[in-house]
């Protein structure tokens, strides 16, 4: 198991943690397929819920410029 939030024992993503979100989006913002963030699905998923919510918060940009 490679997942970051498998290892760390993380099973609800904050999506106030901006930076860790930051770091599963690429250079345009957009959210990271699962073969680049190495997630299990599950957390794929939990990580890609998290970065919409954040979105839609502004706490993350939707496209950076
Ligand atoms: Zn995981």
């Amino acid at each position: 198991m490679h997942c970051y939030f498998c290892q760390k024992n993380i099973k609800d993503i904050d999506f106030k943690n901006t930076k860790a979100l930051e770091s599963f989006t690429s250079a345009a913002g957009k959210i990271k397929a699962k073969e680049k963030t190495k997630l299990c699905s599950f957390h794929q998923r939990k990580t890609a819920q998290a970065i919409k919510r954040a979105r839609f918060l502004a706490l993350l940009d939707y496209v950076k410029k």
